[in-house]
């Protein structure tokens, strides 16, 4: 039986969702991701209600052979939630949430947005660790780490992560937590989508909000130099409670900045303290007072609001992306004087260089407690191109791979691989950030997928037989 045959004759009636193919009319829209550079032709897309469809389309996608993605929120900017020629499994239906305020725990479905699980947690004063734009999706973000505002307090979206279900490759629900299937649960903390499809999470949450501090100071670039050692010191000692990014970037025409600093170089410090907002603010004042802002944006504000703040930054479907990253040993001058060249070098104003302070709750879990590996790193370097017309994509990519060799000396060797730029030198990013933790990985992909169905992603080979 054909692909097209089996679609309809087995795979559709079968399934709670529906197919969606060429020349169905929402193609174009079921097959677009966040990243508007990416245009892929999936043969099949099945926008799965449950996980009854999920093990469907798993076992259609065995039988012929196809490649697989696995979309969650469709943000990862390789684009790797579609393909060419094969099958999408969609979960993007799957939106569902419920807390257990008793318990402190969240389950979350496996296509539900950060957005999504902060609209029901903060109901009950409550938040989950996860990223900081809000439609990113929770199942690629926790698999590969996750990282956003409450990281040096509560640990990446993954160190939350206390139960799953997972459908895999050989079509079968597999629960994993603290008991069952210990292994699996390990991997899931950071070993990305290679385990299976997780329908399902269960997370801990933590008491935060309805209000929090949060600092917004914008500074001329021209001050780059000074600013950046400074927030290395600040960064050392600062309470675990905040958790900071210094943003290299270049002014938008926003009226809250003076017009002269337009389109021009600008530091950002962005940093959210998570306690009580009076606490915060007294907390945050020696970060608000390092040089001399163009604009102090800071103040007290709904948690929701922080979650929201750079959501108007990444626009899907009409901005092109490409982000590499690179965990840094330190600050040191020399790589700050890089930085800064290299931001006023940039070829789009969009693109930034983030350094995002690390330690607190991130770093404590050991190198092998966890699939995400090692923690040590105190600052990891977002290098994003953001940029609109596609006649740039070259020289914007050009620019954020120039960032990434240049950086290479002050590295600790490993990539952060939720911003794993096209996944273009995957093998090695593999290994230098798996590290220790690779084999192991690799055993237990060999016993969950064997046949590497799973592999439109930082993908980890089976050990062999
Ligand atoms: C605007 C934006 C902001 C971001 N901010 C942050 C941030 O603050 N912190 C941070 O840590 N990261 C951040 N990221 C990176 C983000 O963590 C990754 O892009 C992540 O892959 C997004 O998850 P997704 O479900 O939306 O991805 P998708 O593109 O849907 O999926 C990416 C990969 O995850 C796997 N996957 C997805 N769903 C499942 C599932 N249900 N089961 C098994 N595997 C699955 C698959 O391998 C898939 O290829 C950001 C990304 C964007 C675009």
């Amino acid at each position: 039986m054909t692909a097209i045959q089996d679609v309809t004759q087995r795979l559709a009636p079968r399934l709670r969702g529906r197919v969606v193919r060429p020349p169905d009319a929402d193609y174009d829209r079921a097959r677009a991701v966040w990243n508007g550079m990416i245009d892929r032709r999936p043969a099949f897309i099945v926008r799965c209600e449950g996980t009854s469809d999920v093990i469907e389309a798993v076992r259609f996608a065995r039988r012929h052979g196809l490649p697989v993605a696995v979309r969650g929120g469709g943000h990862n900017v390789a684009g790797s939630a579609t393909c060419d020629d094969g099958l999408v499994i969609d979960l993007s239906p799957m939106r569902g949430v419920h807390v257990n305020p008793a318990a402190r725990t969240v389950r979350a479905e496996g296509g539900v947005t950060i957005g999504d699980l902060d609209h029901e947690t903060q109901v009950f004063g409550l938040a989950v660790p996860m990223g900081v734009v809000t439609e990113t999706g929770i199942a690629g973000l926790t698999l590969g780490g996750g990282l956003g505002w409450l990281r040096r307090e509560y640990g990446l979206s993954c160190d939350n992560l206390i139960s799953a279900d997972v459908v895999t490759a050989d079509g079968r629900v597999v629960s994993t937590d603290s008991e069952r299937h210990r292994d699996l649960l390990w991997a899931l903390r950071g070993g990305g989508g290679n385990f299976g499809v997780v329908t399902s999470f269960e997370f801990r949450a933590h008491p935060v909000g309805p209000q929090v501090y949060f600092a917004n100071l914008i500074h001329p670039g021209a001050q780059a130099r000074r600013l950046l050692r400074a927030y290395r010191e600040w960064a050392a000692d600062a309470p675990e409670e905040i958790s900071a990014f210094a943003i290299l970037w270049h002014a938008p025409a926003d009226e809250a900045i003076p017009a002269e600093h337009h389109g021009r170089p600008v530091v950002t410090f962005a940093a959210m303290h998570s306690g009580d907002p009076a606490h915060g603010e007294a907390a945050l004042r020696p970060l608000r007072d390092i040089g001399s802002p163009i604009a102090d944006l800071s103040g007290p504000k709904p948690y929701l609001e922080v979650q929201r703040f750079f959501d108007e930054d990444y626009p899907a479907h009409v901005m092109r992306y490409y982000w590499k990253s690179r965990y840094l040993g330190g600050l040191p001058d020399e790589l700050i004087d890089v930085l800064v060249e290299l931001n006023e070098a940039s070829p789009s104003p969009h693109s930034t260089l983030d350094v995002w302070q690390l330690g607190g709750a991130f770093a404590r879990p050991g190198p092998q407690a966890t699939a995400f590996g090692d923690r040590s790193a105190p600052f990891l370097l977002g290098i994003e191109a953001n940029w609109e017309d596609p006649e740039r994509d070259g020289a914007c990519i050009r620019w954020a791979r120039r960032v990434y060799d240049a950086v290479a000396p002050f590295t600790t060797g490993a990539d952060y691989l939720n911003f794993p730029g096209l996944l273009e030198d995957h093998d090695r990013m593999v290994r230098d950030s798996f590290g220790v933790n690779l084999a192991r990985l690799a055993e237990l992909k060999r016993r969950y997928d064997p046949g590497n169905l799973f592999r439109l992603n930082p993908n980890i080979r089976p050990a062999p037989q």
